[in-house]
């Protein structure tokens, strides 16, 4: 059965993580973007209000949110700040592959203890010579094979949340082949990791970003999640949760450009000295951003409730984040020529949006990514080798 009406439980956590943002995050804003503050006052209040550990399954400890309830709280914390939103939910990277694959111990050594306070878990698969090509170059990052464990070197860049992660799930070659790509968990207090932020981001500023160097470090078979060579397969399942979250944020950030449009045309007048908001140029202008904004919001919640419902993941997952991504930077970049000179200046809100929001379009996969995801699924529709699901 179709239904799109949240029911009582999902309205209130939609209304209390709107409370909770609007408290702690919206004072704090424009600061935190000025000074590529990293608010861990915000994530201990985040953890108290139970959205830090929301991700993590409930038999450990964590808040066991759906998918859904997940993308109903992201969109909310970005609507105030997407730095703040990607740091708090991108967790759902690394963990989520622990919990689904993990064995009962990996899942209590490294998942029990992110819920006993405000910590992080960071997704180390981007490496300076290129994320998209990682499937198809083998080296940049090894696991060597050594008694009774494995040795680690090479180089990680844009970690989100690197500098304070516990540990880090990185992908890393431990053969000489394409389907050598494995997973491991790493702390990231081992001996012979290094952790730097040589980073000036264009937006998203609350949001830590590292670099991650791993030089002998040396972690045992128990840190080996699944199989060797099962790496990527492992990750897209964080993937898949997370970019569904990635569009939510998306519809937030649109949002926010959407309302920003909206005040500044009641306010601002015109020569004939009505608002700007009766002009039709002006109205038809909304009425096509709010279209764009409940378009980003419905594919948000089907691709979180496709994987709810253990469907398609992939294909949901990755049209929601090409089409929640694009969305983002056209109704911002709209919001900032609609508010003319006002939109391009720092206080106006809607270029910090617009720069916050052009990131939905490259981190967990670039566009072409995304689009070779989906086509692999299309074509193979078209060939009549699987039913197109519409349920
Ligand atoms: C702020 C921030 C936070 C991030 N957080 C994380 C994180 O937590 N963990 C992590 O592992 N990574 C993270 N990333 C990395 C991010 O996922 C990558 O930057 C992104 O996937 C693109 O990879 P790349 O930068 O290596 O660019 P490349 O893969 O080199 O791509 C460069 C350009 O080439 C295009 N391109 C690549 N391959 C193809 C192709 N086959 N066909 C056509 N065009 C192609 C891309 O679309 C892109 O425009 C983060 C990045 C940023 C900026």
């Amino acid at each position: 059965m179709i239904d799109f009406g949240l029911s009582a439980a999902e309205r209130d956590l939609r209304a209390r993580v709107r409370a909770f943002a609007a408290a702690e995050i919206e004072p704090r804003r424009e600061f935190l973007d000025r000074n590529d503050h990293f608010p861990l006052e915000i994530f201990e209040a985040a953890f108290e209000a139970g959205l830090m550990t929301a991700h993590l399954p409930a038999d450990l400890g964590g808040g066991g949110y759906s998918t859904v309830d997940l993308a109903l709280a992201a969109e909310e914390v970005a609507y105030q700040d997407a730095g703040v939103a990607t740091s708090l939910f991108v967790g759902i990277l690394p963990t989520t592959p622990i919990d689904l694959f993990g064995t009962a111990e990996q899942r209590e050594r490294w998942l029990r203890p992110l819920t006993g306070g405000p910590r992080f878990a960071a997704m180390a698969w981007t490496e300076p010579d290129g994320s998209s090509s990682l499937f198809f170059r083998p080296g940049g990052t090894t696991a060597q094979r050594v008694d009774g464990g494995y040795l680690i070197n090479g180089t990680k860049c844009f970690i989100t949340n690197g500098s304070y992660a516990d540990f880090v799930l990185l992908l890393a070659y431990s053969g000489p082949k394409l389907r050598d790509l494995s997973a491991f968990i790493v702390p990231t207090d081992a001996p012979g990791v290094r952790i730097t932020t040589p980073y000036q981001k264009l937006g998203q500023r609350a949001s830590n970003t590292a670099r991650i160097e791993f030089e002998n470090v040396l972690i045992d078979e128990t840190q080996l999640l699944g199989e060797e060579g099962r790496g990527a397969m492992l990750a897209l399942a964080g993937f898949c949760r997370s970019r569904a979250g990635v569009c939510a944020m998306a519809a937030g950030v649109a949002q926010a450009a959407l309302d920003q449009v909206v005040a500044w045309g009641n306010q601002r007048r015109t020569g004939d000295g009505r608002p700007l908001v009766l002009q039709q140029d002006y109205r038809f202008r909304i009425a096509e951003l709010e279209t764009q904004v409940e378009l980003a919001r419905l594919m948000a919640w089907r691709a979180a409730w496709e994987i709810d419902h253990g469907k398609e993941l992939p294909r949901w997952s990755s049209m929601a984040k090409l089409a929640g991504g694009g969305i983002a930077a056209r109704v911002t970049a709209a919001a900032v020529e609609m508010k003319g000179g006002h939109g391009y200046m720092e206080d106006g809100r809607v270029e910090k949006l617009m720069r916050d929001a052009k990131l939905f379009e490259i981190y967990e996969g670039p566009i072409p990514i995304q689009k070779m995801l989906i086509a692999q699924y299309a074509t193979k529709l078209r060939r009549g080798r699987r039913r197109h699901s519409h349920g």
